[in-house]
């Protein structure tokens, strides 16, 4: 048997509580991974709260991040002793998750853990990491530079926002962070924002067709009248990368930005997307982009019996950094 956060559905809503499962729940097929870490995203908590659009049926283990040593290679490519990271694909969905010792899942959702970057600071990254790579990657395929001007980043201390800030920062942009927290602005500063934008006051703006043209590029994480705001501001030919919906799933704005300015709207996905790509961006985590203070992301290290908790937390908005799992 092994530890696992289980999920259950009941009349009184859902529960959650570490117990004991055997390593038959997962099935027989693909690879073992024995998990050593994990870590929390605003969809894992979405996950153990019982929303239907991320995890269909329950009782379920969440977790959609793992990083773990191969313990049965299920005729994939790997070896068994073999260190990879599972982010993404159907991981923590449907498939039994990160919050067990143990997963099984399809050698093609792996991805060997890169040289130089501790399993931890794999689980400290995350898909939050993954994202902000990606947005960041989108970013400059569309030719965004430092000598455009500076890059807005919304959602800002959210584990995706403060990853992005951090990235960008040694790029060497010039980083405008947007945070509804009053009390995170030294913190930000201290990942490599040069500049702080409040949220209430960035949102009171944001209402009119046009903004003020100021930003060459804008990672957003929030969705809404955010992204909204974000598009009708970045300077012309400029782009924004579009991740998340931690404020809202809804786009209401004009077409006039596109029209009269030409900018970009970039969709980024980081769960259905080529494992090869993955692996890129892992890569570039683990060397150029590694920010140049990893430790001061991590907002807490937490065992399974603690994740309840910090699943409320995260849904209010008030976690600032990442929060790693630890499962070993
Ligand atoms: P997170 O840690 O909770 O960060 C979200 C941040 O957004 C919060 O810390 C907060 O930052 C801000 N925020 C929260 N509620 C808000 C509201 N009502 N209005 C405005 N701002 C609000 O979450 P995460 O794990 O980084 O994920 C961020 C978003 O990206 C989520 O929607 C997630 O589902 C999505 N995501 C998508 C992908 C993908 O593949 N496309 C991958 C990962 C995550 P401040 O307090 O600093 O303002």
């Amino acid at each position: 048997t092994f530890q696992a956060l289980l999920t259950t559905e009941s009349d009184n809503g859902y529960q959650n509580a570490v117990v004991e499962r055997e390593l038959a729940d997962l099935g027989s097929e693909g690879v073992l991974v024995r998990v050593q870490w994990s870590s929390l995203n605003y969809k894992d908590a979405l996950s153990a709260t019982g929303n239907k659009g991320v995890t269909r049926t329950f009782p379920h283990t969440p977790g959609i991040d793992a990083v773990g040593v191969i313990e049965e290679t299920g005729n994939g490519p790997f070896a068994v002793g073999d260190t990879v990271i599972c982010t993404g694909y159907d991981l923590g969905m449907n498939t039994d998750g990160g919050y067990g010792q143990y997963i099984r899942v399809p050698a093609e959702w792996l991805v060997p853990l890169p040289e130089g970057l501790a399993p931890r600071d794999a689980m400290l990254m995350g898909t939050a990491g993954l994202t902000a790579a990606l947005c960041v990657e989108s970013l400059l395929d569309t030719g965004v530079n430092p000598d455009q001007g500076p890059v807005l980043v919304t959602g800002a201390t959210g584990g995706v926002g403060s990853i992005s800030v951090a990235i960008l920062a040694k790029l060497g942009f010039r980083v405008a962070a947007v945070t509804g927290k009053a009390d995170s602005h030294d913190w930000l500063r201290e990942l490599g924002a040069a500049e702080i934008v409040d949220r209430k006051a960035f949102l009171e703006s944001a209402s009119k067709p046009m903004l003020k043209e100021q930003w060459a590029g804008a990672v957003d994480c929030v969705g809404g009248e955010m992204l909204a705001g974000a598009l009708k501001s970045l300077k012309y030919g400029g782009s924004a990368a579009c991740c998340g919906l931690a404020g809202s799933p809804n786009l209401e704005m004009t077409v006039f930005p596109f029209i009269l300015r030409g900018v970009n709207l970039l969709g980024v996905d980081s769960v259905e997307l080529p494992c090869e790509i993955k692996q890129q961006m892992w890569q570039l985590l683990a060397d150029q982009w590694m920010p140049e203070n990893p430790k001061a992301l991590e907002a807490a290290e937490i065992g399974l019996e603690d994740v309840s908790e910090w699943v409320g937390k995260i849904l209010e908005g008030g976690v600032r950094g990442r929060v790693v799992v630890r499962l070993a």
